[in-house]
């Protein structure tokens, strides 16, 4: 182990094996290793912006077991929005000075490849200045499979329809047993891998997410770290690695043991030291709590998303982020717990230091 936390201390990446071992530290010394990264590269800034998260349809085709959002199941309430609520939505949100929209949705085969790509070009006509984050690489998959179309047709019109960057969902956990199991049939770990090399080829940026804690086990995380780290190396187009904290209402994966605080705090720290070309790790507060998410700026993250406004993915889920975050709160609780809110935008150019 001593020879592991030397090779940390002296920045040098560690292998496949190392970072499974990484587990066994205690929750501190990981935290310490972790934040010493943090702290030479930004201090004591965190991040965040001012976002409207926009989740325009829940009618899916897939069937992935933790998703408590999808309609037909679970949920019975189905929902499409036309482009006029969406609209309206950015409208209101701009007047509120969100400067990002974060639009995602389920799989609807039943809209038509239209209603997916005009709404970016209206958005983009109407308010040229709102950046436009959208479509998961899960999303493209199905789009090119739908309408029959190749990955780079589908970016293509991403691109001339308007869309900035792309999220980082959909990645799930690469592994491909654990992801047969918890979303047979949803895009690939190569697929999703190859789709954000696709854009990231075109000079665009993009996040990479895991969502964790469900039935993987600790070695499958490291192993979608190396993968993201791998794809990184050779196009260094990914701004942030987002740890997501599995929720565990009203799905089918039904697990029993939730991930404790620790848990998810080395899991942070871990993400920090394993993902050395990753300029920024995000403590998603929606998925761990906001109380956890401020914490994990002591354990390696210096991003802590944003104001969201409104979520339908994970509150379905059961957390609670249904509404979102007054912007004076999210900022008086960073810097109360001793960090300093930085306003930046999407592309992480700083903005507005609060
Ligand atoms: S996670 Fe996405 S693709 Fe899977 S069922 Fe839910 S909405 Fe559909």
């Amino acid at each position: 182990m001593e020879s592991i936390i030397r090779k940390v201390k002296n920045n040098e990446r560690l292998g496949y094996e190392e970072g499974v071992r990484l587990y066994d530290l205690d929750l501190f010394t990981l935290g310490e290793l972790a934040n010493e990264i943090r702290e030479k590269r930004w201090g004591k800034k965190s991040f965040f912006n001012i976002n409207r998260h926009i989740n325009p349809t829940n009618v899916c085709k897939d069937v992935c077991k933790f998703c408590a959002f999808s309609a037909g199941r679970k949920n019975p309430n189905q929902y499409t929005m036309s482009h006029e609520e969406i609209l309206k939505i950015v409208e209101e949100a701009r007047a509120r000075d969100v400067k990002e929209v974060h639009i995602v949705s389920a799989h609807n085969p039943e809209t038509g490849l239209a209603w997916y790509m005009d709404i970016f070009a209206k958005i983009k006509k109407q308010f040229p200045e709102i950046h436009i984050k959208a479509l998961t690489a899960a999303e493209v998959n199905f789009l090119a499979e739908e309408y029959n179309l190749s990955y780079d047709e589908v970016i293509d019109l991403m691109i001339e329809n308007g869309v900035d960057s792309m999220p980082g969902g959909g990645a799930e956990i690469f592994d491909e047993k654990v992801r047969d199991y918890i979303c047979k049939g949803k895009v690939s770990s190569e697929q999703w891998l190859k789709i954000h090399r696709l854009w990231h080829k075109r000079g665009r940026q993009s996040n990479a997410t895991m969502l964790f804690g469900h039935v993987e086990e600790k070695h499958h995380r490291i192993d979608h770290m190396i993968r993201l780290r791998t794809l990184q190396d050779e196009t260094g187009g990914f701004n942030s690695f987002i740890p997501l904290v599995y929720q565990r209402e009203n799905n089918y994966l039904k697990v029993k043991n939730f991930l404790s605080s620790q848990e998810i705090l080395k899991t942070m720290a871990i993400s920090r030291i394993m993902l050395d070309n990753f300029p920024h790790i995000k403590a998603y507060w929606v998925t761990s709590t906001v109380n956890l998410a401020l914490v994990s700026q002591a354990w390696g993250a210096d991003d802590l998303d944003g104001t969201i406004e409104r979520e339908s993915i994970n509150s379905a889920a059961g957390a609670k982020s249904a509404h979102g975050m007054p912007l004076s709160e999210f900022v008086a609780l960073i810097k109360n717990s001793g960090y300093i809110p930085v306003e930046r935008d999407s592309l992480y150019h700083e903005l507005k230091v609060w």
